[in-house]
Parts: C-alpha cells; structure tokens; sequence
C-alpha cells in the first residue's frame, strides 16, 4: 500500500541558484581571459614523472576546482613554470581550467567569487569566535565524548534512528545556536542597510543566507571533515559517506513573515546535516517520504517509508540528500535551521557508471525484490514441470 506522496506538488530537487545576471548592483563582471605572457606557454603532452607536485589541499576554500585536480594538473605544466611559486602555479592551472568549464559554469564561478569578494571586503562580523570553531563551546559534551571515541558503539551511545537512514542526535549548546542566529540576524541587517543584492541558499527558500558567503566556509569545513564525515563513514558508506569533500551551508528561516513552509524535495547532497537553531515556533515538522535515485525520484511512497519529525533546539537530523522530504508550515513564532549539504565528488563520479542504486533507493531495492521472486517462482514452476514429466 502506498500513502500521498506529500501535501504538496510534484517533486523538485533543489540547488544551490545562480548568481543574477549582469546589472545587479553589485559591481561589473570582468573578463576571464588569462594573461598572454601565460598563454605563451603549452601545457605537456606526457606529466614530469620525477617531479614531485606541490599540496592544495589547504587553499580548498579558495580553489574553484578540487585541490588534487592542481596537484594532478601540475606534473604536465611547461618546465619553466614548476619553479614558480605555488601561488603563481595556481593562478596559471587556474586560467587553465576555468578555460575548459563550460562557458556558463565558468561564469558562475568568476560570479560567484567576485560576490563573494564583494562581500567579504565590507561586511564586519559580529562574533569573531564564530569563524573559528571553537569545538568545546560550539559542541554539546555528549557529542564531542562520542566523536573522540569515533567508533559505531560510541555514535550510537547517543543517536536515535527513529526512521531507517534518518539519525536525530543532540549536538549544538544554546549558546552557538545563539551566536549563530546573531550572527545571520547581523548580516541581514548589513544586507538592509547597504541594499546588497543578496544571493538565497537555494531556488526553494525566499528568506535565509549561505553562511559560506560571508566568511563561514572554512569552519563548515571544517565542520563536516570532523564532525560530520565521521558519522556519516559508519552510517552511509554506500553513499560516499567516507568521502564527503565538499559542502554547501546555509540558514533558513520560517515563520508568518518567512518562508512558511518547504515543499517536497531531494537536496543537492549526499549527506544533509539539519540543526534546529531555534527559537520559539509551533509546526514545521519535516516530514520523510523514503530514499530515491534520479530515475525513480517520482515514484510511490510506500507505508513504511513515510515519517514526521518534530524539530528540537540544538538537535540535528541526519539523512541522505536524495531522502525525500519537506516541511511543514511554522504556525506561529520563528524557527531557522542550519543546513550542511554535504557532498561527494569521488561518489558522484562512480555513480556516472552504476543504474542500480538498491543499496540505498527505496524503488531500485523493492524492484529487485520482486524481479527475484518472480524469477525464484518461474524456477520452482519449471522444476515442477519436470518431474511432473519425469514421473
Ligand atoms: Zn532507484
């Protein structure tokens, strides 16, 4: 049996939006071509085998592209320019590749950067600590005892599966939700009072900010390789658990003068990261329809997988991107959750190559079951035809 597959329409992944188009206020956009003393040079048809290429993996959050890629890229640049120094290498592998994205990606990027930029030149932040991470008063001390021990047993110890695939844990102090709501309260208000044309955390949400643009990437970073990437090696290894490498975090914001409610969606992740920050509200429970890949993204509910949560302060839910699910409408009060989307880049690859995803999509898994069944019985039929012969 099958329920409503949610309150509202069909079904929408949702992502990340692209920066306005040009004459948004917010300075012009410069060209990408790259600098003709630079131009001069070819990359090599065969990699240097004996040089050793230098580390990006510290300038993540400043690299378009993934830091093994310089790395990789690095060992086919001209002779001349390995003895450069390694900011002068990135910007050379960096011309390179923004040349090979294609067209309307390079654009968002070299957009998004220049916002970014934009805004990290102006905007003062309110609370310093905040951009650091500092774990002891940022976490709740059960949860960082259950990260240190860093084992299935200790994760347990303190998370609930209260649906399969779906982990509510308790992992922010009041005071970092606080802190957290100050802070995106303060950057509105700097949005407001310059007129910045700003930049929503995705094509669903009309209220709420991405905490990466103003500063925050680097403790969400830090965040999901520590505190994230850990739980979720044990818990979703069949989608790329352990390899989380990228993120996209932001808050969102609910209530009678917000966003009201959240229609039915996958999100653009692997592994999504749900915090309540608070604070006073009644309603915006999510609610969980059951895990889908691309193809079957449309397909029923089946009972079992239909599930309500009711949001905590300080508690996080933790579930697949592609579990689709929704929220609510907030009835009254205010309510703003953290989001991580947190992806992988090695998982999406692999799964350019795979068409059957049962260890994870509900529809994948359930369509194998019944294509075994029906396979066990045309064999059971067959034998019993035989011996019926053979009698
Ligand atoms: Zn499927």
């Amino acid at each position: 049996m099958s329920v409503d597959a949610s309150p509202t329409d069909r079904f929408k992944q949702f992502r990340p939006p692209s920066p306005a188009s040009n004459g948004n206020g917010n300075g012009a956009l410069s060209a990408a071509s790259p600098a003709p003393a630079r131009a001069a040079h070819r990359l090599r048809l065969n990699p240097t085998d004996h040089h050793e290429p230098d580390s990006y993996e510290d300038l993540q959050s400043q690299l378009d592209f993934s830091p093994m890629l310089f790395s990789s890229l690095e060992r086919y640049l001209p002779p001349p320019l390995l003895a450069l120094s390694r900011d002068a290498k990135v910007d050379y592998m960096r011309d390179i590749l923004l040349r090979y994205s294609p067209e309307g990606e390079r654009t968002r990027v070299l957009r998004h950067r220049e916002y970014r930029q934009k805004i990290l030149a102006n905007y003062k932040p309110l609370h310093r600590e905040l951009y650091s991470l500092h774990a002891a008063s940022f976490f709740v001390p059960s949860f960082l005892r259950a990260l240190k021990e860093n084992t299935e047993e200790s994760f347990r110890s303190i998370i609930t599966e209260p649906s399969p695939g779906i982990y509510v844990f308790e992992m922010l102090q009041s005071r970092a939700c606080e802190m957290l709501l100050d802070e995106v309260e303060n950057f509105e208000r700097w949005v407001h009072d310059t007129n910045f044309r700003i930049m929503r955390p995705n094509t669903m949400n009309r209220y709420g900010v991405v905490l990466d643009d103003f500063g925050l990437e680097t403790m969400l970073a830090r965040m999901m390789d520590d505190f994230v990437r850990p739980i979720a090696r044990v818990f979703y290894p069949e989608v790329g658990g352990s390899t989380l490498d990228s993120h996209h975090g932001f808050v969102v914001e609910y209530g009678m003068d917000r966003d009201v409610e959240l229609g039915f969606h996958v999100d653009d992740s692997e592994v999504t990261l749900n915090v309540c920050l608070g604070e006073q509200f009644s309603g915006g429970e999510l609610f969980f329809r059951g895990v889908r890949c691309d193809k079957h993204v449309n397909s029923e509910t089946q009972q079992e997988e239909s599930f309500d949560y009711a949001h905590t302060p300080g508690h996080a839910v933790l579930h697949r991107g592609r579990h689709r699910h929704g929220a609510r409408a907030t009835t009254s009060g205010h309510r703003a959750n953290l989001i991580l989307w947190c992806r992988s880049s090695v998982f999406r690859e692999l799964k350019k190559y795979q068409t059957d995803f049962s260890s994870w999509c509900g529809e994948c898994l359930r369509t194998k079951r019944v294509r075994h069944q029906s396979s066990l019985a045309s064999t059971k039929l067959e034998l019993m035809r035989r011996e019926r012969r053979a009698a």
